[in-house]
């Protein structure tokens, strides 16, 4: 298939990302970025392992990692990347590289992804780090992430199809009885029969009054007969996620309730889906599913946002949410999981993954989305 051929990283993917990051540094009056985000590590290197530092310069850019990873970085890093190997201390040897980078001033490091502990490294007085002038940076690698090129499209639709035959595999296997641990481990071996690298968040299974509990984790609950019971859950292609979320009927036709819930939220997740656009502020995108609940009047029952972006992480830029100001810029992957929760009678959730075109929305997931009847 041409599409898994397209899925493997070239070194070009990653000489783009280095190019528009040293461009965002230039217009920030930055020398250089120091990368520890591992995420961002993976997306400007292509490393993957749990144990790097990544400097960043407006004509380096330098890969320090540890002895267990000397094999793997010869078929990970991009080739624009200089790979050193340190067998002590990482943040030593990042001293020795950057007094080798003539002109390197000014840097920045990624605030929300230092410790404290390292942070005095570098802006304790006393420390080696600190003959040069340290800036904190938020979200500078986080924003270019939000666009996908096309090889990261490719890893994200994998991850929703691996995703979709598990969820269908799994369904027949559900009966009333079950707990709903046992549920998840069914789904969490589909996932990795069906080429998961692992799961990218804690698989949600809640049946019952249970399914009113937006995060839920699966727990010892035994599923009755005409329980609800939502499952949201997600695959990992190539280090990309999926994240998608059904709610379904077990043992029994669906009430009178239980289909009105489930058709509001249907129709809110397809208009939202259908409406929403590149360029649109995310609060704006929230609204297309909000204002349409709240018009039948389950407006407090929908107390979460109505996506977020998808990609190396589960829940990365851009918000999709009441208070997102910024708008979704074209080639971004987010999710759209309106939802209705009564505590005390259950939820449903439906949430699908959709790519932003300039042409318009493209729905990745196709999963069936009308209340299906179990067991
Ligand atoms: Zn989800
Ligand atoms: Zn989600």
């Amino acid at each position: 298939m041409s599409d898994e051929r397209a899925a493997i990283a070239t070194p070009s993917n990653h000489g783009a990302r280095l190019t528009r990051l040293r461009q965002s540094l230039a217009e920030s009056g930055l020398d250089g970025l120091l990368v520890s985000a591992l995420p961002n590590v993976r997306y400007l290197t292509g490393f993957s392992g749990s144990n790097a530092l990544v400097v960043v310069t407006p004509t380096d850019c330098v890969l320090l990692t540890d002895f267990r990873y000397a094999t793997q970085v010869k078929t990970e890093v991009a080739r624009e990347v200089r790979v050193v190997i340190e067998t002590s201390s990482l943040w030593t040897r990042l001293w020795q590289e950057l007094q080798a980078l003539p002109g390197t001033k000014v840097l920045a490091f990624e605030s929300a992804h230092v410790t404290h502990q390292d942070a005095a490294r570098f802006l304790d007085a006393s420390s080696d780090g600190s003959r040069w002038l340290w800036r904190p940076a938020i979200n500078l690698v986080e924003v270019l992430r939000e666009v996908k090129d096309a090889d990261e499209l490719d890893r994200i639709r994998r991850a929703v199809r691996i995703a979709e035959v598990a969820l269908a595999a799994t369904l027949p296997q559900v009966h009333v009885g079950m707990t709903e641990l046992a549920v998840a481990g069914i789904l969490e071996k589909e996932l990795r029969r069906s080429g998961s690298e692992g799961f990218p968040f804690e698989t949600i299974i809640a049946a019952g009054a249970r399914s009113a509990l937006p995060h839920a984790r699966a727990s010892t609950n035994v599923i009755a007969k005409g329980d609800l019971l939502l499952i949201d859950f997600g695959a990992i292609h190539a280090g990309y996620c999926s994240d998608l979320t059904r709610t379904v009927v077990v043992g029994a036709a669906p009430t009178a309730k239980q289909l009105e819930v489930h058709t509001a939220v249907r129709e809110a997740n397809g208009s939202a889906s259908a409406l929403v656009r590149a360029g649109m502020r995310g609060r704006d995108a929230d609204a297309l599913a909000r204002d349409y609940i709240q018009r039948l009047g389950y407006g407090d029952a929908f107390g979460h946002s109505l996506g977020h972006g998808i990609g190396l992480e589960v829940h990365e830029s851009p918000r999709v949410a009441k208070t997102a100001e910024s708008p979704l810029p074209a080639g971004s992957v987010v999710t759209i999981e309106p939802g209705i929760y009564l505590e005390g009678w259950g939820g449903v959730r439906i949430e699908d993954d959709v790519v932003l075109t300039s042409e318009g929305p493209h729905v990745l997931s196709s999963f069936d989305r009308t209340l299906l009847q179990l067991g």
